[in-house]
């Protein structure tokens, strides 16, 4: 299998291709084509696997460059991971002209409602700082349609179930929802119980 057989867009090619890589991980060969249908996923996964790279292509295969308004949530259990995930999204994008931020603790409030104001098309954040801009409605909820929950399984143990679920119910409820996790613990098959609509469950 090849990225070329994936169906992508010229540009988000080129971006895969500037970035380094030459031909998809296991996981990128079964989950990619998936999440560009649309479709709910699951990808049981360790890290170092490739997931990171799915649900970017993924996101970025869908997104509508000509609306300048938040339509991919990432989140992501901790700050390093965010803003990793951050520059793994931009330079895949890089083609697409793809305009992403990341939202953690630790970090000015002010600046994040700065850029957010200006416009973005992905959010990739923590849960807490996610939360607060959306409740602060500095972050939009209206046009997100594709939400991600990388390493879930960690997040549930860090505590942020709640928070989770909080920022489940602001968002549009016919959102596309990805799973990305190296364990299903019962929190987390909770959640694609309760969020998902008929996920495609890949196990790598
Ligand atoms: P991840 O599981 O997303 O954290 O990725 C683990 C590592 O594998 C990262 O350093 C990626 O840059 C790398 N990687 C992911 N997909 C590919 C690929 N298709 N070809 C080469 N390296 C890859």
């Amino acid at each position: 299998d090849t990225f070329d057989s994936m169906g992508l867009q010229e540009n988000l090619l080129r971006g895969i291709y500037a970035y380094g890589f030459e031909k998809p991980s296991a996981i990128q060969q079964r989950g990619i084509v998936p999440f560009c249908k649309g479709l709910d996923v699951i990808q049981q996964a360790q890290s170092g696997t490739g997931k990171t790279a799915t649900f970017c292509s993924g996101i970025l295969q869908q997104l509508d460059y000509g609306v300048v308004q938040c339509q991919a949530l990432v989140l992501a259990p901790t700050r390093e991971l965010a803003q990793q995930i951050e520059k793994v999204m931009r330079a895949l994008g890089d083609y697409l002209g793809v305009k992403v931020h990341a939202c953690v603790g630790g970090t000015s409030v002010r600046e994040d409602q700065r850029i957010l104001q200006a416009g973005v098309n992905v959010v990739v954040g923590t849960p807490g700082r996610v939360f607060d801009m959306l409740r602060r409605q500095s972050l939009r909820p209206d046009y997100i349609k594709m939400f991600v929950l990388d390493e879930a399984d960690e997040m549930l143990s860090r505590g942020f179930k709640d928070q989770i679920y909080d920022i489940f119910q602001l968002l549009p409820s016919k959102v596309q929802v990805g799973v990305f996790s190296a364990t299903m613990p019962p929190e987390a098959l909770e959640i694609t119980r309760k969020f998902m609509n008929k996920p495609v469950r890949i196990l790598v």
